[in-house]
């Protein structure tokens, strides 16, 4: 079973590329029978953003990802937030510089500076050049309980860690000997108001969580052999790494509020589901075998593998408007409670745009407005994307339209239709306002319509005149006055849906 994490640091809020981060450690865990620990790195205090925090639980949980272990929960390796574990780190940094992994560094920030700027002019890598590595023990314990202000840096060894990525195949040092290309300086632990650096805490809560598996993104690639470095100088085993790629946009750039990642926050206004966001957050940068890409929760558990896409994965989001409405029609279908979420937004949206229109349909109806867009849902599932977007596309649905100019059409073909569509359909009492009474008399109209064709007489010769209408001018007819546009529901649908009198409104016929 694996022990996974996810560490975010409470200086924003949760989005796309962290809620896939979350996710890929979830499955994890789940597929193992382990467990997920959720814990915060909050030991950069100055960036942290109050409510960060609330927004991350609240949204993480929205999503279905429910951790084992954390804040709020509790368990055995606790607390779950780096804030509060200061003593441990101290304590661990003391046991390096008494082992001697570890060294204080007195060096000021301005000779840091200067050191830096004067590397940087030889052409030389600015890194720490160890001034302070060499002195004795006893003189760094004296100065440092005189008060002098010091780091704690960690002694880099001479032959670099290696490490195996699980995405990244092997982690080869690509260098020899401290200076190469890749050579990294020797990393703070402790800061010198003695609070902990992210690779302390980061390295010694993985350890004392018993976290088996680290999978982040890329981005700290470059963390990793320094991590590896700081488990070794301690003795302990590293978990394994995973690095999946960065999101970036069509240009490849990295993914930002513009191109896209934008927070969960405003996916949930847009009235994501959770089970279409994280289906579409699962398939950035992973593939399975399955037919189908349309996947809950549940599902991904299953099928999940570490088959990850090694480079970074571009992010368009026809994926996401796909696997919204399959999973939105998933709902409709399945009704129940998943269903009702959607009719309540719905119901919010609809009363606030349209309630006097909806008050006039509805009223002459006896019927409510959570049935009645039940029923329409339930009619299309595959439409719905989101409330805005299904309301507009069904307005007519909704609102009241004005009478259409072309019921008052006298001449024509069309008056012909005007005038029997009024005509029949005014002959339908409200209680057989029903699809087959309908249909029957839209053969009658027809009928009337083409007096020389006889369904009786199939065989009858046509006139040379044009007199006979075809069905489908008296389909259009009735949809464009019915509901102004040119496609959409059934024709029979859109009639039941309205009922008898807002048809015959739009119908043109006068009501008494
Ligand atoms: N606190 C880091 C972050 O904000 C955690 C990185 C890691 O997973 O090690 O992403």
């Amino acid at each position: 079973p694996a022990r996974t994490r996810f560490a975010p640091s409470p200086t924003g809020f949760l989005h796309l590329g962290s809620l896939r981060t979350a996710l890929f450690n979830y499955l994890l865990a789940k597929k193992t029978g382990g467990q997920f620990i959720l814990r915060i790195e909050d030991t950069d205090q100055i960036r942290t953003i109050i409510h960060a925090e609330t927004a991350i639980f609240r949204d993480l949980q929205w999503a279905g990802l429910q951790w084992d272990e954390g804040p709020e929960v509790g368990g055995p390796y606790g607390p779950y937030r780096q804030s509060e574990r200061t003593a441990l780190y101290r304590e661990h940094a003391n046991k390096l510089l008494d082992s001697g992994h570890a060294y204080r560094c007195f060096c000021s920030v301005q000779r840091l500076k200067e050191l830096a700027e004067a590397r940087h002019k030889l052409g030389l890598p600015t890194d720490y050049d160890r001034t302070c590595a060499n002195i004795p023990k006893e003189e760094s314990d004296d100065r440092a309980h005189k008060g002098e202000s010091h780091v704690v840096r960690l002694r880099v060894p001479d032959v670099y860690p290696e490490y195996e990525d699980l995405v990244y195949t092997t982690f080869k040092p690509l260098h020899q000997g401290r200076r190469a290309a890749d050579a990294f300086e020797d990393p703070i632990l402790l800061k010198s108001d003695s609070h902990p650096t992210y690779h302390l805490a980061n390295v010694v809560d993985d350890h004392h969580m018993k976290i088996t598996h680290v999978i982040r993104g890329s981005e700290w690639m470059p963390s990793t052999p320094k991590h590896v470095a700081l488990y070794q100088a301690f003795g302990w085993t590293p978990p394994e790494f995973a690095h999946v790629g960065l999101l970036v946009d069509e240009q490849g750039n990295k993914l930002s509020k513009r191109s896209g990642d934008i927070g969960i926050r405003s996916f949930r206004e847009q009235e994501a589901l959770p089970e279409a966001l994280v289906n579409f957050a699962a398939l950035l940068g992973w593939s399975h075998q399955d037919k189908s890409d349309v996947m809950d929760l549940q599902e991904l558990v299953q099928k999940f593998n570490l088959n990850f896409t090694r480079g970074n994965t571009i992010v368009t989001f026809g994926k996401l408007r796909f696997l919204q409405r399959s999973h939105a029609a998933k709902r409709i279908e399945e009704s129940g409670d998943a269903m009702k979420e959607i009719v309540d937004n719905m119901v919010v949206a609809l009363e606030d745009k349209y309630s006097a229109d909806l008050a006039e349909i509805l009223g002459k109806q006896d019927i409510s407005l959570r049935d009645y867009v039940t029923k329409i849902l339930k009619l299309a599932p595959t439409r719905f994307y989101n409330s805005e977007h299904f309301i507009s596309q069904m307005s007519y649905l909704f609102r009241r339209p004005p009478v259409s100019p072309l019921t008052q059409t006298s001449e024509g073909i069309t008056g012909s239709i005007a005038a029997a569509a009024k005509h029949r359909f005014s002959e339908v009492p409200w209680y057989g306002w029903k699809r087959a009474n309908l249909d029957k008399k839209f053969g009658e109209i027809m009928l009337a319509l083409n007096p020389e064709v006889s369904v009786d007489t199939p065989d009858a010769p046509q006139s040379t005149e044009r007199k006979n209408v075809k069905r489908k001018e008296v389909w259009h007819y009735l949809r464009a006055v019915l509901t102004g546009e040119e496609q959409g529901l059934g024709v029979y649908d859109v009639m039941t849906l309205l009922g008898r009198e807002e048809c015959l409104r739009r119908l043109g016929v006068e009501q008494g």
